[in-house]
């Protein structure tokens, strides 16, 4: 029933398939700088100590079991994940105009947002339900939204020749995309290019996205991972919130608390102030509970709950902060060690891009046949769009790195 012809065979998943690679060669000078997770200066695995914390809280907790969560998730996780994305005393939350389910991690709030525009979003212009993501973007979120029936379209967002944003190019794109569209926003440390706009840029892109009467849709993946500040990489989001949008995020846990396999996520809807506001919350609440239950039925609990011990209790928060310093702050280090290792070799090209670029993501701008270079000859492997995971640097192999970028572009 289900030849060649309907079921054709799918491409391997580009980044997973490379993690296979990696782990199949054999040369200890190997170097992993494919997928996005933190690893520690030995290139291993860093569990955060606040994390091992509270988990040996949970673990000495004799009333811990496994029964089901509610369908929207842990109470005490999605009310202090509201509080940690929109600020402590945020007028949204105190409004009661936010509605928030805890997810399956990032993607799995990305999907419900996906699920809950397909079916229930009816802009006054059809055209309109499409999403915009930037070009390039998180390959996941073009399958994310195809799969929902969302069409995707894209904003030019990375400029080849200053690897930085292409400002004009987005904000003309998103000027002239049909009035009421969607419009995908990457909160902080964008991936793939390590590009953010800066806090003038957001503001106009704020004001043409009000003045189009555009939905935001924010996915914020790596909060406290890009500034190290919880609060300063939250500054987009806020300030859209602020100006009044309705809007809705995609909120991970799998980056800042280092919860990858664990699935800890919330998706919020934030309505826009009005007097109906907690009204229309509640009724769009009610629909993506529907959703979510014919979906997963109910979130995954230990993630949740080990993240929730910590945005709850002010000492392991703080820890928290310190801990996220930690990993920023490594990553930073990197970020210099290895922009002032080619400039010393006097590589040719321009590498201050990789100092502006910020997060756990580079764009390099080394090209395809450089990358399949790299990985043949010198064992280094990185997606074939030049993108390289700054956390799979480290200082035993950073200079290796450099020598190996300098040969191929020579
Ligand atoms: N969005 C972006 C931009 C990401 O980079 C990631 C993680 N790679 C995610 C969402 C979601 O990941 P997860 O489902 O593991 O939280």
């Amino acid at each position: 029933a289900f030849g060649a012809d309907t079921v054709p065979q799918a491409p391997e998943d580009p980044l997973f398939g490379l993690m296979a690679a990696f782990k199949n060669d054999q040369d200890p000078k190997k170097v992993d700088l494919g997928i996005g997770a933190y690893r520690d200066d030995n290139a291993k695995p860093w569990v955060l100590p606040v994390v091992k914390q509270a988990d040996e809280r949970l673990r000495a907790d004799p009333e811990l079991n496994h029964e089901y969560l509610p369908i929207a998730g842990l109470a005490d996780f999605t009310s202090a994940s509201q509080k940690l994305i929109l600020g402590k005393s945020s007028p949204a939350v105190q409004e009661k105009r936010v509605i928030s389910l805890q997810s399956v991690s990032g993607t799995g709030a990305l999907h419900l947002g996906a699920g809950f525009l397909a079916k229930f979003y009816n802009p006054q212009n059809a055209e309109a339900k499409a999403i915009y993501v930037s070009s390039p973007t998180w390959a996941n979120h073009n399958q994310i939204f195809a799969n929902s029936k969302l069409p995707v379209k894209n904003y030019p967002y990375f400029s080849k020749q200053t690897k930085g944003l292409d400002f004009d190019g987005m904000t003309s794109t998103i000027q002239s995309a049909p009035e009421g569209s969607v419009v995908l926003l990457h909160a902080c440390a964008h991936n793939p290019t390590g590009v953010d706009p800066t806090q003038d840029q957001w503001k106009k892109i704020a004001e043409i996205m009000k003045q189009k009467k555009h939905f935001p849709f924010f996915d914020c993946a790596y909060q406290g991972f890009a500034s190290g500040s919880l609060s300063r990489d939250a500054w987009a989001i806020n300030y859209f919130v602020e100006q009044g949008f309705e809007l809705m995020i995609a909120q991970s846990y799998a980056k800042n608390f280092g919860l990858y396999g664990e699935r800890a996520g919330c998706f919020h809807f934030v309505g826009a102030p009005s007097p109906s506001a907690q009204e229309e919350v509640t009724r769009v609440g009610s629909q993506l509970a529907i959703l979510q239950r014919s979906e997963i039925s109910n979130p995954p609990a230990y993630g949740a709950r080990i993240a929730s011990m910590i945005l709850n209790d002010d000492q392991l928060f703080a820890q928290w902060e310190e801990d996220l310093r930690t990993m920023s702050g490594r990553i930073i280090e990197m970020r210099k060690s290895l922009q002032s290792k080619l400039e010393q070799r006097g590589t040719p090209g321009t590498w201050n891009h990789i100092t502006d670029q910020i997060g756990m993501f580079s764009f390099t701008g080394l090209n395809e046949q450089q990358v399949q270079k790299l990985r043949e000859k010198f064992h280094v492997y990185m997606t074939k769009n030049g993108r390289i995971s700054m956390a799979g640097l480290n200082t035993n192999n950073v200079d290796y790195f450099a020598q190996a970028v300098d040969s191929v572009v020579r």
